[in-house]
């Protein structure tokens, strides 16, 4: 396993986790001046940050602090509606996932994460049908189309399972096992096209862990990201907890991934409304620094 102890080598911040500090939204040219600042060569940003400060200065500022991308999030929201198939919303969907693909591509993403959907129209708060499975079919066929799209631009796509509380509204893929199951469906042959981001959060609850993070193999592993899960956790989607701040053992399953070949960052992704966006944005990510070393 990698030392972590001495350097940030590895370490790279999903850009959500300083985005808006006391209020005030982060642009993220500042946020990539102040990782590049603490020595942090590897970040992952979101579309719409990407969108607000432009997608060729992103790319320039990037370049100019010889910066890469551990992912860049995201892609996804697969499901569209329920029976009879909805077309123009299946095409929305579609050219949506397109422009995020081209946007990876520009800004040269190891790979596009995807959060699949949930029950369509319940992240809105009101969902269209109780049909799960008829989701997951749709998840599927999206990344099944999308797949193709990805290969065409050689940029790999990332399924991200999501912890099952997240089910209704954000993704119908709960288990890595689920996600390896479609990678294995849509690509057998294993091409590097298609595989699956590790989100110790999402997953660390899972007794399958270890052994579904050794069906995915290295070529199937294409993101880590870590956080910790509090106890009690308050909020359902923003009370993720500073690494070591938790109950997950963050190194033990850093450890599965690396056994499998992983050789990649560790994404640090917190939402935290009630405590670390509530800080300074410096004092967040000189955090992250200290924690990657003696956390993770
Ligand atoms: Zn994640």
């Amino acid at each position: 396993m990698r030392d972590f102890s001495q350097d940030t080598r590895w370490l790279s911040i999903n850009t959500a986790t300083v985005r808006k500090q006391r209020g005030v939204d982060w642009p993220l040219l500042d946020i990539l001046d102040a990782c590049a600042a603490r020595g942090i060569r590897t970040v992952a940003p979101w579309r719409d940050q990407v969108a607000a400060a432009g997608l060729k200065a992103t790319a320039q500022r990037l370049r100019e602090h010889g910066m890469a991308l551990s992912g860049y999030c995201r892609g996804g929201m697969f499901t569209y509606t329920h029976t009879p198939i909805d077309s123009a919303r299946r095409k929305a969907v579609r050219d949506e996932n397109r422009r995020a693909l081209d946007e990876a591509c520009t800004l040269s993403a190891p790979c596009l994460v995807l959060v699949v959907g949930g029950l369509p129209g319940a992240l809105a708060g009101k969902a269209e049908h109780r049909d799960i499975a008829g989701a997951r079919a749709q998840v599927t066929e999206g990344i099944a189309a999308l797949l193709q799209d990805a290969r065409e631009r050689g940029m790999p796509l990332a399924i991200e399972p999501l912890h099952p509380m997240y089910a209704a509204d954000r993704a119908c893929i709960n288990t890595l096992e689920q996600a390896l199951d479609v990678c294995d469906l849509l690509d057998p042959q294993r091409s590097g096209a298609l595989g699956v981001a590790v989100d110790v959060y999402h997953l660390w609850w899972d007794p399958k862990l270890q052994q579904q993070i050794e069906r995915a193999g290295r070529s199937r592993l294409l993101a880590f990201h870590v956080c910790d899960w509090l106890t009690p956790t308050t909020d359902l989607l923003n009370d993720r907890g500073m690494m070591g701040d938790g109950v997950i053992d963050i190194p033990r399953i850093r450890g599965w991934v690396e056994a499998q070949g992983f050789a990649g960052c560790s994404e640090v992704e917190i939402f935290s409304a009630a405590n670390w966006w509530q800080r300074d944005g410096g004092e967040v990510l000189d955090t992250c620094v200290d924690r990657h070393r003696r956390c993770v």
